[in-house]
């Protein structure tokens, strides 16, 4: 029994022995406190019986899965105990995971999330934009790209000063993702530039809603210490083909395509196909 109490009644993980019935055989100290909080009392019985008012947490046992409670995030674990290669029970962990997952979602941000414009930085945006590439490819799927370009940023900064330059891609950072959907992926290339992947869209579809885009930019008031900052767009469009060997042709095509919306004045969206002179 020494060895029990010590290696398993006092052990600081939740831990459950069942048997290969999800019959409850036996439990340590952590478990009875841990469940004894959430009104359920451990007991020799089958689970659904000991659960029946907590079918997530049932479920969570017997598909080895996670369950909250409240903010916080368990994570079950099952190890099969086997006897002469039979198999006997299982031992059931339960362990808090919250910390870690938060750890976990804080550098992903901090590796993913561009800081000023809380879209996705170049490397992610590239990243996911390559998996789009590929899955349209195999799946006969379609997706179009849109380069945006802020018209004349620089005098943003060289008349109100670099923090109303981080304010404005702040604030149309904000504004991208308030006129996108859901399913797109948008990201800040670097600068005053942006990258939209409109996913399942074709060129017809994108060239609407880039023009609606363009049309909302300009109707935008940025509030800058009681001053008001408007502001357009170039906009470059190329859509996906098979013909492109990959996702970086696609982004060459649309600066190409931005870069026609700019020498042609600014505050307008270009499709590639266009823009070849
Ligand atoms: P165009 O219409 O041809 O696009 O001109 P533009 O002024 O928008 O573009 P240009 O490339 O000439 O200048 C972009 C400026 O953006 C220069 C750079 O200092 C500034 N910039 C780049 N990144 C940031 C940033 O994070 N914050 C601020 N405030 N300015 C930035
Ligand atoms: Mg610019
Ligand atoms: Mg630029």
């Amino acid at each position: 029994m020494i060895t029990r109490d010590i290696v398993f009644e006092n052990y600081p993980e939740i831990l459950i022995l069942m048997d290969m019935d999800y019959f409850v055989v036996d439990y340590n100290k952590a478990a009875g406190d841990f469940f004894r909080k959430q009104n359920v009392i451990l007991k020799h019985a089958h689970i659904d019986q000991i659960f029946a008012c907590r079918d997530d947490i049932k479920q969570a046992l017997k598909q080895s899965a996670e369950f909250k409670i409240d903010d916080k995030i368990y994570e079950v674990t099952t190890d099969i105990i086997t006897v002469n290669k039979q198999n006997v029970g299982m031992l059931i962990i339960i362990h808090d995971v919250t910390e870690e997952r938060k750890t976990h979602e804080t550098l992903f941000k901090l590796a993913t999330i561009d800081d000023l414009s809380g879209l996705y930085n170049r490397r992610h945006f590239l990243k996911l934009a390559r998996k789009e590439f590929k899955s349209a490819y195999s799946n006969d799927k379609m997706f179009t790209l849109l380069i945006i370009d802020i018209d004349s940023f620089k005098t943003v900064n060289d008349t109100l000063g670099h923090a109303a330059g981080d304010i404005v891609i702040s604030e149309f950072g904000k504004f991208i993702k308030s006129f996108f959907r859901k399913d797109d992926v948008l990201g800040r290339l670097g600068g005053e530039e942006f990258i939209v992947l409109l996913r399942n869209t074709d060129m017809a579809k994108a060239w609407k809603i880039a023009n609606n885009f363009a049309k909302s930019v300009s109707d935008l008031n940025i509030k800058y210490e009681g001053k008001q900052i408007s502001l357009t767009v170039s906009i470059g469009l190329a859509g996906f083909n098979k013909e492109l060997e990959d996702v970086n042709q696609l982004i060459i095509q649309a600066d190409k395509a931005m870069y026609r919306s700019k020498v042609d004045g600014g505050n307008k969206a270009t499709d590639y196909g266009d823009s070849i002179i």
